[in-house]
């Protein structure tokens, strides 16, 4: 149990979609564009891939290599999973952070002890069983953003 503070601050959860996510030269991409609640751990990731995206297409429009519209696809290529992702994380506030007792009730009875059952593991399949625990870590392979190939072809 927490019993001293050396620094206290309010933490207010914003989460909504910018109304657009460009106007003329201005351009915008992660939080600036989509911010959601830090329960779920994707702020950073979703902005990573908006500002992934929307590299890309500005690399390819300022070589020459597709036409300067292309920046308006940016937006309809990447709201929809941003308010995904919101709708999602703000379900997960409304479960953690409940605005009734009786919400509160299901929440330390039934989500947060279903939550601490060692899963995670489990249901990755990592580490296999009876692996040593010095068994290396399996390579991954970041999947490259969607847009090259098609941006290339505009
Ligand atoms: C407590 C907490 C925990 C989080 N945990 C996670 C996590 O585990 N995983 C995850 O994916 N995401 C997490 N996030 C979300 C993540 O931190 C953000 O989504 C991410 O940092 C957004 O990056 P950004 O570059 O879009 O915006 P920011 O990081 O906000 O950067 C914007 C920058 O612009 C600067 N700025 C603002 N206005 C001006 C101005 N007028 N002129 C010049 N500069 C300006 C700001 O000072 C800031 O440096 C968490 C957020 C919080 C608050």
């Amino acid at each position: 149990m927490v019993t001293e503070f050396c620094w206290v601050s309010e933490l207010r959860i914003h989460r909504r979609p910018a109304d657009a996510y460009g106007n003329g030269r201005i351009l915008i991409a992660g939080d600036a564009a989509h911010i959601q609640s830090l329960f779920s751990d994707q702020g950073q990731n979703t902005g990573l891939g908006s500002a992934e995206n929307l590299a890309g297409e500005v690399a390819l429009a300022a070589l020459g290599r597709a036409a300067c519209r292309l920046l308006d696809t940016n937006e309809g290529e990447r709201r929809p999973l941003a308010q995904k992702v919101l709708s999602a994380t703000s379900t997960a506030v409304d479960i953690m952070l409940p605005s009734t007792r009786g919400k509160r009730l299901v929440r330390d009875k039934i989500v947060l002890p279903v939550l601490r059952l060692p899963l995670s593991s489990a249901s990755c399949g990592w580490p296999p069983p009876n692996s040593a625990s010095a068994a290396p870590v399996p390579s991954c392979r970041w999947k490259v953003g969607s847009n090259a190939g098609r941006c290339s072809a505009a």
